[in-house]
């Protein structure tokens, strides 16, 4: 999301901005967490803080011996912005609808809402590969339903990593289905955690069915499908396509980055799917610094397991995301983009010519380059929420889109208008320094 006018009419630098962005995210927080949450190293923190408390923007209140800050009123923050700039600048209009965008992200908080997973409109971008366009045709749109945080890993870059555990109660996850029939929805995806540890997984199947959800996804570690009969027993329970977590082909790595020995049980898992016949199955991968340069090697065991095998797969290769554990583990995990252009460059080059349905998400194309856009999930999917007010069902995607930015430099570049830009967490720590703008071709742009 870009706030640049909010910036210019707050004059805020731009880790003041970060941390004003980290605090429209949570309510009110100890000093002691603020880097944490706000995804920022301290010593950005420290310098920032200060000058947005000087500013009004921020409130502190001592308590327990620490000082607790928020974010002053987003009503509060609207005016200053909005008394900064006059209401017949050029800039106005720009400024007020970023700020629409925030107020609508902080009235979120106080809805109950949706996650959907949706097809982006395509701009100027190459068609999917054969298998990804299938896929989507089939499955897409759906609600990403989580049913909770529990799970038998604990993966090194977990995105519920410090999130208390916890299951959803059934009548809580039958409300989200209800108002994604609603919404039009006929697929849905169960996540999690791990939703095959959650106690009322086949109860959850069941009204997934009674409410006329014509496609379930079920994505898993896929530690529980080792045996065989778990996975007939979901399949009966209307499971229409599996989604597995697969980072790396070497177990000794997978053990690290999952902390939990359990590469034989998801392999297994793999095959178990793989030999029933007619069931999609799409395998996500983390791409960290620790996998980066086994990408080939996890390419060749994806054709390995598919070869000979019909039916419909994909298989992506996620950048991994900096928050939660990802963040804790930041300096082991996450990669400069200047060290995975290579590596997934390579990966995508061998899987093309293998005819292997791998795409990739989070990289840009001024990293990677621009032979393999058509297996770039960043321009063909697209996530937003659903609420409903006075007015039915609504969508909006601002709060997720809160969650990435492109810095100024992007303006000059052929693909500004279609890249989604980068995590901002990305940002704070390495930089955009990689993020060379592309130049553009004459005035089509
Ligand atoms: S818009 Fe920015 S992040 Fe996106 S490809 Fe261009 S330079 Fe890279």
């Amino acid at each position: 999301m870009d706030l640049s006018n909010l910036q210019s009419a707050l004059q805020v630098s731009d880790d003041g901005l970060a941390l004003l962005v980290g605090f429209l995210c949570f309510r009110e927080e100890p000093r002691s967490r603020l880097p944490a949450l706000a995804r920022m190293e301290e010593a950005q923190v420290s310098a920032a803080l200060p000058l947005l408390v000087d500013a009004g923007l921020v409130e502190g209140t001592v308590r327990d011996d620490e000082t607790w800050y928020r974010l002053v009123p987003i009503d509060e923050l609207a005016r200053r912005a909005r008394s900064a700039v006059p209401a017949d600048a050029r800039e106005r209009p720009a400024l007020d609808l970023e700020l629409e965008r925030l107020t609508e992200v902080r009235e979120l908080e106080h809805r109950r809402f949706i996650n959907v997973i949706g097809i982006r409109e395509r701009l100027h971008a190459p068609a999917p590969i054969p298998a990804v366009a299938e896929y989507m045709r089939r499955f897409y749109p759906y609600l990403d339903l989580r049913m909770g945080t529990i799970c038998n890993f604990n993966c090194v870059y977990c995105l519920v990593g410090s999130e208390k555990k916890f299951v959803r109660p059934v009548q809580e996850i039958e409300a989200d289905l209800a108002l994604g029939r609603r919404a039009g929805l006929l697929g849905v995806a169960l996540t999690g955690g791990e939703p095959t540890l959650h106690p009322g997984l086949f109860e959850v199947l069941a009204r997934c069915r009674a409410h006329g959800y014509e496609r379930i996804i079920l994505v898993t570690n896929g530690s529980l499908l080792a045996e065989a009969r778990n996975v007939d027993r979901l399949l009966d329970a209307g499971v229409t396509t599996i989604g597995i977590s697969y980072d790396t082909a070497d177990a000794k790595t997978a053990h690290q980055l999952w902390r939990r020995e359990a590469f034989d049980a998801v392999e297994a898992g793999i095959e178990n799917v793989l030999t029933r016949t007619g069931i999609p199955l799409g395998t996500i991968g983390v791409v960290t610094r620790a996998t980066l340069h086994q990408l080939e090697d996890l390419v060749r065991r994806l054709g390995a397991l598919t070869r000979d095998r019909g039916g419909l797969y994909t298989f992506n290769l996620d950048f991994i995301m900096p928050e939660e554990n990802a963040w804790a583990n930041r300096e082991a995990l996450v990669p400069d983009y200047r060290e995975i252009a290579q590596p997934l460059r390579a990966a995508l080059d061998l899987a093309a010519a293998m005819e292997l349905p791998l795409t990739y998400r989070g990289v840009p194309p001024c990293v990677l380059g621009e032979d393999h856009l058509d297996r770039d999930m960043d321009r063909f999917m697209t996530i937003f929420q659903i609420h409903e007010d006075d007015a039915g069902v609504r969508y909006n995607r601002n709060a997720l889109d809160l969650y990435r930015t492109k810095p100024a430099s992007c303006r000059a570049c052929r693909h500004f208008r279609t890249c989604p830009g980068v995590y901002r967490s990305y940002l704070h720590l390495r930089g955009p320094d990689a993020l060379v703008p592309v130049p553009r071709r004459g005035r089509s742009g």
